[in-house]
């Protein structure tokens, strides 16, 4: 009787789940709702997650690139654990969402042990759905390769910023550095120099230079030049500096 599926009890209208015998109105696969439920196992999770984080710019190493880690550091750990949950989650749940939980925070070696518990809950055929998930999550400090860069005072271009008003044009200048900075890790500032008629500065990327000069041109009128000039050869290839002179 247990295992005859979808069997229609003679005294009720209900049938019987094949694996605990109750008798109930709708049969999923044969089974009453708890049973179907209770035989899935929709989520699931690695117990240990490592991650690198770098803390110059609190971005971390994922799939090949830097993903940006938000703004703080319960902001990142749940970021990264409800990633994770989501991406193991059987495609027979329907949207699914992941509340994290932090039960625990230990520094340890060069980084951090989070114990997480992860609350994923869905939809399978109609029927709500819920399971916890434990996993530990291994963040390891680390200096990105633009941070190191950084840090090692490391520079592909000398802005030359000449201007009349050269207090507000400066601030322009650390106005739109940050903002391309938002994006590119490389457009950084690691040095600026006070000359006659203006500012000498730093940057970390060429490409960063070229986009402020650009702003500066539209925005202002500036006359932009620039010029290259050879530092070096690495790997077979010539390695040049730009100097780009801003003119307001
Ligand atoms: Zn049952
Ligand atoms: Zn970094």
């Amino acid at each position: 009787m247990r295992r005859s599926i979808g069997y229609r009890c003679a005294m009720s209208s209900g049938r019987f789940c094949y694996l605990c015998g109750a008798v109930t109105e709708e049969l999923f696969h044969g089974l009453c709702s708890p049973c179907f439920l209770g035989e899935k196992e929709l989520a699931s999770i690695p117990p240990r997650i490592s991650v690198s984080l770098c803390r110059g710019c609190f971005r971390y190493y994922s799939s090949g690139s830097w993903v940006d880690g938000g703004e703080s550091l319960t902001g990142f750990v749940e970021t990264v654990g409800r990633k994770e949950a989501l991406s193991h989650v059987s495609k027979e749940l329907k949207d699914p969402s992941v509340d994290v939980e932090i039960k625990d925070i230990k520094e340890k070696g060069k980084g951090l042990s989070v114990e997480l518990e992860l609350h994923v809950s869905g939809t399978t055929s109609g029927l709500e759905y819920r399971q916890t998930l434990n996993t530990v999550l291994q963040i390891k400090n680390v200096t990105c390769p633009d941070c190191s860069r950084r840090s090692g005072g490391y520079y592909e271009a000398i802005v030359q910023l000449r201007s009349e008003q050269l207090d507000d044009t400066v601030t322009k200048f650390h106005e739109q550095i940050g903002r391309l900075y938002a994006r590119d890790k490389q457009a950084f500032i690691v040095g600026e120099t006070l000359v006659k008629g203006g500012v000498d500065f730093k940057l970390g990327s060429a490409k960063a230079a070229k986009t402020v000069a650009t702003y500066f041109k539209s925005h202002y009128k500036a006359v932009i030049k620039e010029t290259a000039s050879l530092v070096g050869r690495k790997e077979g290839n010539d390695i040049y500096r730009i100097t780009v002179l801003i003119r307001i």
